[in-house]
């Protein structure tokens, strides 16, 4: 694979496409960058401002200082700095995962955020995941994958994930986040999740991460 490649994993919440977007990025040698975690530095940012008032957005007290945000992800590490401060943990505290998809909606912050995620592949190949990366970020990516699985499986693993991390969620919880952001994302006017025609869609539900690796590598070498 030429390393100058870019490489869009798209789908439903907590499908594993982090999950691979990294096992593909070491295996290429090339870097990974969670536009996910974007959405959630912005939504953390909010609520920090407290330009959230019962869970509705102030999109005007957003877009003043949105210009000013700086997003940085660590070089090797991967963790992300919201203006100099490491944030890698505090983007997935429930309270992010509640209030993301009303972030996510703005059209101010998907423009916002699409010119800093064009960028980051103006030299070099990259493998992103998200939800819109095949369809509106990079429609022209070299290799197209869209991941989907069952809702239980997938709250399944993301319950067990939160778990080791130390945090304490009930499983229903996390199940019912994660159906209504999945509801957000595909009925968004703006970038809805939907599989670009031209990507491979896997199902992650029955398989593990690593017959998942093969079956990306195998579909990227024969290209
Ligand atoms: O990938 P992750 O689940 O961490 O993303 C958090 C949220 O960010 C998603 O629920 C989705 O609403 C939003 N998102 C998006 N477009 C992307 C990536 C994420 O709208 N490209």
């Amino acid at each position: 694979m030429d390393p100058r490649s870019v490489i869009a994993i798209d789908g439903y919440a907590s499908t594993g496409k982090s999950t691979l977007a990294k096992m593909l990025s070491k295996h290429y040698q090339i870097p990974f960058v969670d536009s996910g975690a974007l959405y959630r530095g912005i939504t953390l940012f909010a609520l920090e401002r407290s330009f959230f008032k019962n869970d509705e957005i102030d999109e005007y007290a957003l877009s003043k200082v949105l210009e000013s945000i700086s997003l940085k992800f660590g070089f090797e590490t991967g963790e992300l700095y919201l203006n100099g401060e490491n944030i890698s943990k505090k983007i997935r505290l429930p309270n992010v995962s509640d209030h993301v998809s009303t972030i996510a909606d703005l059209t101010i912050v998907r423009a916002f955020l699409l010119n800093q995620l064009r960028h980051m592949a103006s030299e070099n190949g990259l493998v992103m995941d998200g939800r819109d990366i095949g369809t509106v970020v990079f429609p022209n990516a070299d290799y197209k994958f869209f991941f989907i699985a069952r809702p239980e499986i997938r709250a399944l693993r993301r319950h067990e994930e939160l778990k080791a991390e130390g945090q304490k969620i009930n499983f229903d919880k996390v199940l019912n986040n994660l159906i209504h952001r999945d509801q957000s994302d595909v009925n968004r006017k703006i970038a809805p999740l939907r599989k670009a025609e031209d990507a491979f869609e896997i199902d992650t539900s029955d398989v593990s991460k690593d017959q998942v690796f093969a079956l990306l590598l195998e579909k990227i070498d024969s290209k």
